[in-house]
Parts: structure tokens; C-alpha cells; sequence
């Protein structure tokens, strides 16, 4: 039978623990949120995070710049919340616009206050097999999710779809981690389905509607899907749901599967900043 893993309850939980720990802080934890332009997608996105953060008593700032912002002018800004003593979590809404270079704006976010984990130190941490200060959040929410059933990861054949900097590669670093056989699929990979069809979970990250049906699947695996698509009107994921269901162990639902989850992730994440900052003052006095 087919468990419909449930990831919105599952964040609830989690929130619900975050909430109570908080309560017990001296001070509140303090995330800011950096969002360039005006895609309506990433306001929702932001929003939602916001409201998620104040929901477990974490403060949080939003920055808002235009469209045309220069990278330079972001980089100060970024500059501004990195040395801020008041800041413990710094997030930039991605996408951002064409014009911006992505790669030296993830590498102006100090690596004690990169909540998403993206910056090339905290990446690099992963990479080379030790504990980045923090994980990017969705790839880490289904790892903690895949633990909380029970479900094996080590020795298991696992297929991520999908190689981008958020989800697909530190997907595959974290199962790799958690000793799973991994294969990284993307835009070019052969024969999809001849690797989907021998893997016993198959997490996709592509964003292309109901891009994995029936035909990619045998031999009852677990699937994560990641991909939030808008089709006329209503949220769905890379995966055919209805179509592949029983053909599946575990599967997760989208909405309510993993988007929950890494906003949780992000919560965390700042808490653990947090608590981190706070051992480095009691150290040193404070975060310089
Ligand atoms: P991206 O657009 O950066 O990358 C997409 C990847 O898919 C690329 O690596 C590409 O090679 C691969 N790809 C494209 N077409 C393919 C095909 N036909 N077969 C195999 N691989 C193919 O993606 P992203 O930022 O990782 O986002 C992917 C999806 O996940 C999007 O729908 C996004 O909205 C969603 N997402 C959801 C969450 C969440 O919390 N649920 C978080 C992040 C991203």
C-alpha cells in the first residue's frame, strides 16, 4: 500500500518544536529577507516566509529593491546586514534578475548568517564531507523527512532529476552522505527512464508538470517531488500523482509535501544561526 508522506503536517510539527524553543531564548532570532524586483512568484515566497517566522516568534526584515538595482548597490546591502549584530539569518529571494551576477552575491552573504547554505563556503563544507554552519533547506527537510518514516537510505539507488545550486546537487551530496547509490540526472541525461525505472527513490527538482508519468516508474520506489508548477490557476508538481501513485512505496503530494517542509528548514536554520552566534559572543563578544 502507498503512504502519502505527509509534509505539511510534518513541518507543522516542527514548527511547533521550534516555537517552544524559542520561547526559552534570552532574545529573539532575526532573519532578513533581500528580494530584488517584483516577481510575483518570489513576493509569494517571501511572504509566506514571513509569515512562517512569525508564527514561531522569530523576527524578520524584508529589503526590498527595484528591478534595476545594481549588483553593486546589493552587495552593500548585503554588506549593511553582515555586519549587523542585530542580523542572524540573510536570505536573497532567487531568482534574481538577469542583469545581477548570482555567484557573487551568494558569496557576499557572510557564511554565519547564510541561512540557505548557498554560499560557496558552506557548499564547499559539504562538498568536502563536513558540517556546513548551515544546509540548504530543501535538500536537508527531505532527508529529515526520509528519516522520520523509517524509510533506509543506505545502500539504496537514488535518482535526483535535476542539478541546480538549491535543490539537485546538495540533494545528491546529502544522500551520498547518507550512503545511498546516487545518480544525477538532468536536462541531457539518455534513456531517463531506463534510471528511473531501477531506482528505489527518485527525488525530482526539474519544474516541468507531470514531467515523470507511469512510464518512468517500476518496482514500487519512493518518490519526492519537488517541482512547483502553476497550471491554469492551481499548484502541481513534476510528477504525475494520480498516474503513478500505486505504483509507488512512498510519494509525496504537491501542495502540502515538500514546500511546507523548507520553509521549516529555513526556521530552523535561523534558530541554529542563532544559537550559534550566541556561542560566539559568549567567545569573543561579539560576531567580528
Ligand atoms: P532549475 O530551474 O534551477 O533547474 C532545473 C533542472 O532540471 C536543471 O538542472 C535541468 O538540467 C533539469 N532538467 C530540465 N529539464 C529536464 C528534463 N526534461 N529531464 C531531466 N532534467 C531536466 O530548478 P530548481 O531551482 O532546482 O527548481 C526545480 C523545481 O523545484 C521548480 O519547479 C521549483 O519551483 C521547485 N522548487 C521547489 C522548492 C520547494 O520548496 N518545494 C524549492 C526549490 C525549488
Amino acid at each position: 500500500m502507498t503512504v502519502i508522506l505527509d509534509g505539511k503536517g510534518f513541518a507543522l510539527k516542527i514548527e511547533e518544536e521550534l516555537r517552544e524553543k524559542i520561547l526559552s531564548l534570552p532574545s529573539k532570532p532575526k532573519l532578513a529577507v533581500v528580494i530584488v524586483g517584483d516577481n510575483p512568484a518570489s513576493q509569494i515566497y517571501v511572504k509566506n516566509k514571513q509569515l512562517a517566522a512569525k508564527r514561531v516568534g522569530i523576527d524578520s526584515i524584508t529589503i526590498e529593491l527595484p528591478k534595476d538595482t545594481s549588483d553593486i548597490n546589493l552587495l552593500n546591502q548585503i554588506e549593511i546586514l553582515n555586519r549587523d549584530e542585530t542580523i542572524d539569518a540573510i536570505l536573497v529571494q532567487l531568482p534574481l534578475p538577469d542583469h545581477i551576477n548570482k555567484s557573487s552575491v551568494l558569496q557576499a552573504i557572510s557564511p554565519i548568517k547564510d541561512v540557505d547554505g548557498f554560499s560557496p563556503y558552506n557548499l564547499g563544507l559539504l562538498f568536502s564531507g563536513s558540517e556546513p554552519v548551515s544546509l540548504p533547506c530543501t535538500p536537508k527537510g527531505i532527508i529529515k523527512l526520509l528519516k522520520h518514516y523509517n524509510i533506509p537510505l543506505e545502500g539504496r539507488n537514488a535518482v535526483v532529476i535535476g542539478r541546480s545550486l538549491i535543490v539537485g546537487k546538495p540533494m545528491a551530496l546529502l544522500l551520498q552522505r547518507e550512503n545511498a547509490t546516487v545518480t544525477l540526472a538532468h536536462s541531457k541525461t539518455q534513456n531517463l527512464r531506463d534510471i528511473t525505472k531501477k531506482a528505489d527513490i527518485i527525488v525530482c527538482a526539474v519544474g516541468k508538470p507531470h514531467l515523470i508519468d507511469s512510464s518512468y516508474i517500476s518496482g514500487n520506489p519512493v518518490i519526492i517531488d519537488v517541482g512547483i508548477n502553476r497550471v491554469e490557476g492551481k499548484i502541481t508538481g513534476d510528477v504525475d500523482f494520480d498516474g503513478v501513485k500505486d505504483m509507488t512505496s512512498y510519494i509525496t503530494p504537491v501542495p502540502k509535501g515538500i514546500g511546507p517542509i523548507t520553509i521549516a528548514m529555513l526556521l530552523e536554520n535561523t534558530y541554529e544561526l542563532y544559537n550559534f552566534h550566541q556561542k560566539i559572543r559568549a567567545q569573543y563578544g561579539d560576531l567580528r
